[in-house]
């Protein structure tokens, strides 16, 4: 990661008239002058206007900007010129990337500062844990050997930089805070993690993500990640309050329990036993048998609690769980007195690393079942999926933490984002993330989207009703037959991707086209296809409502499944429609639809990269024309 110093300084032509007239001349005079392509624009003059009067007078600004403002400069250059240091914060790290690598890198070129990247600490690579690594079969021991390799050359140790194959053993080797002897390490001069930190520390603008500064926001003041700022930037808010419900909230998995027990001790294919504790024998019998009433609690919750079912007061399997919190802590005492002072260090970390680990998982155990559903405002549910079952806890709204946890390390807030309001109106973003008294601009897209956008709305295509996964597959192959240029159908449920791919996959590949779902390769893998060809068709869910930027004939059609309302009976969802009705409210106008209106703009904003870009959207949902509410999807894009 590259760091420079930085100081915007007045370009020295008139009168310096606070930061909105130093950052609009810097924009204007410096900015455009080095961008060959730079095109003013009004929106971007606007909303860097109102960025700047937050950041001078402090306060929260919720900032909607179209597709094509170019808001990230319009945030971007006020926070330079403000000269203090700022963290903007995203949802995914694709925007972390983009904003570092070329926005941050093309603004510091002009006028050299300090930016860096922060990423959660899993993310880096530990020294110590990859040096004293034993594999335990040849798969592992080649890994390794290559992670050692890349250990010797890498600057940043961020797995990001490593490619993009999958490392097994990554959860073993990279840096964890349990595990961690901080300035007492061996490593600790060349380590990865606190390398970054150092460069975190020493930057103006950091760019870290949502559930970074979620969890930065939790720690005691002195034992913070990220350095002190007065500004924060949230970039793709819209989707803030779904990262922090689950940073303030619980999960207890199956695949939790087993990930941290198999390190202690598991069994390989030959029936010998692998890990910590293979060589005390002694521990044997107890942790087999924590393992086993564990495996049976889960099956237990499997044939008590439906998927996704929310759980509503005292807890059926409240004394087993309670049970298993008790033999947990049980093993936790039995491992200190067995193994302290007989291992070697390295080992002897990791072990403590493990009982950390036991402890917060039992911990989590006594919160589940002491939280009672409504008291205090939080929403508990089970999750029974064919391998994978969880115990989930979340608040109702992030609001709560939002206003005790994050709002009050900062002076200025920006939240900005393509879609925070519905028709103009935030209040619905407002009130989930509890800013009601916000100041709000929206700025529209420079795009005409009447002129580059063709909409058609398919009749007839009921989703929830049989039969209609063959209409739709014959709408994306009457589409495909065009020949025009890339296509992605956007879904809402997975029964119904895989029901229009059984159908439309294999035809549209006799096309001579290249069909690829989601699922079957990572979706960074299929985005790339996608740009590098003018034929690909994708088969998306959620992940591809948002955050897809594909330009040009790579993207010609876009075709939306359903309208993307959120399944009513989901956990949050029902204990969000639950209080709005509890307070006399209308569920369905003041959060089922504006929910969905933004996530069908999200959608919609995918096609429309660029001035030059054009093509088609199909609706195959006619409530958008045959239901009054349709028109407010209509009227909000
Ligand atoms: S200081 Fe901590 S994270 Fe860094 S190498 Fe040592 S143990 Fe690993």
């Amino acid at each position: 990661m590259n760091t420079h110093s930085l100081e915007i300084r007045d370009s020295g032509r008139g009168h310096e008239s606070g930061l909105a007239s130093r950052s609009e001349r810097f924009l204007r005079d410096v900015v455009a002058e080095a961008l060959e392509d730079y095109e003013p624009r009004q929106p971007q003059i606007d909303m860097l206007r109102s960025c700047a009067g937050t950041i001078e007078k402090g306060g929260v600004l919720l900032a909607e900007a179209g597709t094509g403002t170019g808001k990230t400069f319009a945030y971007l250059v006020p926070l330079l010129a403000a000269g203090e240091r700022a963290i903007i914060s995203t949802r995914t790290i694709n925007l972390q990337e983009q904003i570092v690598s070329k926005d941050l890198r093309f603004l510091a070129g002009l006028n050299p500062f300090d930016y860096a990247i922060a990423k959660g600490r899993s993310n880096y690579l530990c020294l110590r844990r990859l040096n004293s690594f034993r594999p335990s079969d040849e798969r592992e021991n080649e890994e390794c050997a290559e992670l050692l390799r890349w250990a010797s050359k890498t600057e940043t140790g961020d797995i990001e930089d490593y490619g993009s194959r999958r490392v097994l053993v990554w959860d073993r080797v990279c840096s964890d805070a349990d595990a961690c002897k901080s300035n007492q390490c061996a490593f600790y001069s060349s380590c990865c993690y606190f390398g970054a930190r150092g460069r975190w520390n020493k930057a103006q603008i950091i760019v870290a993500n949502h559930a970074l500064v979620g969890i930065n926001a939790m720690l005691d003041p002195d034992a913070r990640l990220l350095p002190q700022t007065n500004l924060l930037v949230i970039d793709e808010a819209h989707a803030l309050d779904n990262v922090l419900s689950d940073v303030a909230g619980l999960t207890l998995s199956n695949r939790g329990f087993d990930m941290i027990m198999n390190r202690l001790l598991r069994l390989d294919e030959k029936g010998t036993y692998r890990g910590l504790l293979s060589q005390t024998p002694d521990l044997f019998q107890a942790v087999e048998l924590l393992k086993t009433e564990m495996g049976l609690f889960w099956v237990r919750v499997k044939n008590t609690v439906k998927h996704r079912e929310t759980i509503k007061g005292t807890f059926e399997l409240k004394s087993q769980l309670m049970g298993l919190a008790e033999a947990i802590g049980g093993l936790v005492e039995e491992m200190v007195s067995c193994t302290t002072g007989l291992f070697h260090e390295d080992e002897e970390l990791e072990i403590k690393a493990s009982i950390i680990k036991l402890k917060a998982f039992a911990e989590g155990m006594v919160g589940f079942t002491d939280c009672r559903d409504g008291a205090t405002g939080f929403v508990r549910w089970a999750e029974t999926e064919e391998k994978r079952i969880a115990l989930r806890m979340s608040p109702v709204y992030p609001r709560d933490f939002m206003m005790s946890h994050i709002m009050p390390g900062y002076r200025s807030v920006i939240l900005t984002s393509a879609t925070l309001s519905v028709a103009g109106d935030f209040s619905f973003m407002t009130r989930v993330l509890g800013l009601e008294g916000a100041e709000t601009l929206s700025v529209p897209s420079p795009f005409d989207f009447k002129k580059q956008i063709e909409v058609h709305i398919k009749r007839g295509i009921n989703l929830r009703q049989p039969g209609s996964a063959e209409k739709l597959a014959a709408v994306i192959i009457e589409e495909a037959s065009r020949g025009d240029g890339g296509m992605l159908v956007l879904f809402t449920s997975r029964e119904s991707m895989r029901a229009a791919w059984a159908i439309a996959g294999a035809a549209l590949r006799e096309m001579g086209l290249n069909p690829m779902v989601q699922g079957e390769m990572p979706n960074r893998l299929m985005l790339e296809i996608m740009r590098e060809s003018e034929n690909s068709v994708i088969f998306g869910l959620d992940s591809f409502w948002e955050g897809v930027d594909v330009k040009g004939d790579s993207l010609k059609c876009l075709i939306m499944a359903k309208l993307p309302f959120e399944v009513p009976t989901e956990p949050i969802v029902k204990a969000r429609t639950e209080e709005i009705e509890l307070e006399g409210g209308n569920a369905f106008y003041e959060y089922s639809l504006p929910r969905a209106v933004l996530k069908f703009r999200q959608g919609f904003g995918r096609l429309i990269r660029s001035k030059s870009d054009s093509g088609r959207v199909i609706i195959c949902d006619d409530r958008i024309e045959t239901m009054a509410y349709g028109r407010t999807f209509l009227g909000s894009i």
